[in-house]
């Protein structure tokens, strides 16, 4: 398939891009913070009620996490390493959230000595941890939602757990003299089906009544995850789409006196503004008569496409070669066989694409340098550049 540059970016943008990308030597991301600042506006017109927390693992740039505190966002933190990063910049703590359901109990101690006051919890012993090293802090608790089939990059079965669990730990946060404040959900990560909301939404009123009638206790927040879609090859509904069905699905559940509702994108703001540019180191063929030609890149799954495992996000890659379409198989630079990006799934790439010509791959602003390796064969991190 042919990858046309303006379903992604206007040529402004993209010229803005290349003038960057001009003056260096490949492999290395270009963000667009402009492009950003559009996604997070979006967002917040699509759902004015709701309060975003930004999952700073998509992009930790200062760049990014200064833009969007700007912006008035707060923040979906992971670890006392992102949670220092953050507050540098000035964020308070009433900003942030301790979204990690797999922590130590001296690091729960830090956020809550930086003032944190709000923790995700889907286990008994992690719910005690924050009861002795968070005392009396806001904690929601963090359901399984199915979904995984239509998500591209799942997130389901590590965290979460099963509704009559987490009317359990709720029940004894207050016991144990937390503030049980509610339920989060996570439908996967670049999830393409609307309709996984709906299921999550149906299960998280269930919690919410069966704990007023049964408890006493009134949840007061719904804390709805990420999962929003950005442009890859596989199309999705706009971001419109999904905040009108989803406003639907929780008037329907919920009624117009909303909970007070959460969202913690990463991807969606982030993914579309950045372009990943890459040379080709050597084109090949395995036999005389091999029909596919390898197309070796300086990128590969250790300089930032780890999300190309499984073939699970499929970038769109861009060159202005034109010409005939040939099918390759695309892979990185190097001493790893796991390091093939794409190779059940057939990319085509023009037959005159030669050793070093540039390739674009696009929509790769979010889990590219966050997830890049150190030294791999003593390749160095994947740089950044952000305009
Ligand atoms: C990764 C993560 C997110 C962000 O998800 P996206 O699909 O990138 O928007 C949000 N919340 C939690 C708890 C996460 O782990």
């Amino acid at each position: 398939m042919t990858v046309k540059l303006d379903d992604y970016f206007d040529r402004e943008t993209f010229n803005r891009m290349q003038a960057v990308a001009e003056q260096h030597e490949t492999p290395f991301l270009v963000v667009d913070l402009k492009t950003i600042e559009r996604a997070y506006d979006e967002l917040v017109e699509g759902f004015p009620f709701a309060r975003v927390y930004y999952a700073v693992k998509a992009n930790p740039a200062n760049e990014v996490l200064g833009l969007l505190k700007d912006k008035g966002a707060n923040f979906d933190i992971a670890s006392i390493y992102e949670l220092e990063k953050v507050m540098a910049l000035g964020v308070k703590p009433e900003q942030i959230s301790f979204g990690n359901t797999i922590k130590k109990s001296r690091h729960i101690r830090t956020f809550y000595e930086k003032g944190v006051r709000l923790y995700a919890t889907d286990s008994e012993a992690d719910l005690r941890n924050i009861a002795k090293a968070a005392p009396g802090s806001k904690v929601y608790v963090r359901i399984l939602t199915e979904g995984s089939t239509t998500a591209d990059w799942p997130l389901s079965r590590k965290f979460g757990c099963q509704t009559d669990m987490a009317m359990d730990l709720l029940v004894l946060a207050r016991e144990l003299g937390l503030e049980p404040h509610g339920v989060s959900f996570h439908v996967g990560s670049q999830q393409r089906d609307i309709g996984a909301w709906d299921a999550a939404i149906a299960k998280v009123k269930v919690i919410f009544e069966r704990l007023k009638e049964e408890d006493g206790i009134s949840l007061k927040m719904i804390n709805m995850g990420g999962g929003f879609p950005a442009n890859y090859l596989t199309k999705t509904n706009t971001m419109q789409t999904y905040a009108e069905e989803i406003t639907r699905f929780l008037q329907e559940d919920f009624g117009d006196d909303l909970p007070e509702i959460i969202l913690e994108p990463g991807r969606s703001l982030i993914a579309n503004a950045g372009i990943l540019f890459s040379e080709v180191v050597l084109v090949s063929r395995k036999s005389h008569t091999a029909l596919e030609r390898w197309v070796f890149t300086d990128v590969g799954k250790f300089s930032g496409l780890v999300e190309t495992m499984d073939e699970s996000i499929k970038f769109p890659i861009w060159t202005d070669k034109k010409g005939e379409l040939e099918e390759v198989v695309l892979a990185g630079p190097t001493c790893d066989s796991a390091d093939i990006m794409y190779e059940s799934y057939k990319y085509g790439l023009p037959l005159n694409l030669a050793i070093g010509d540039r390739l674009c791959w696009l929509s790769t602003g979010a889990y590219t340098t966050s997830y890049s390796s150190i030294e791999f064969n003593g390749f160095p991190p994947l740089e950044a550049f952000y305009v």
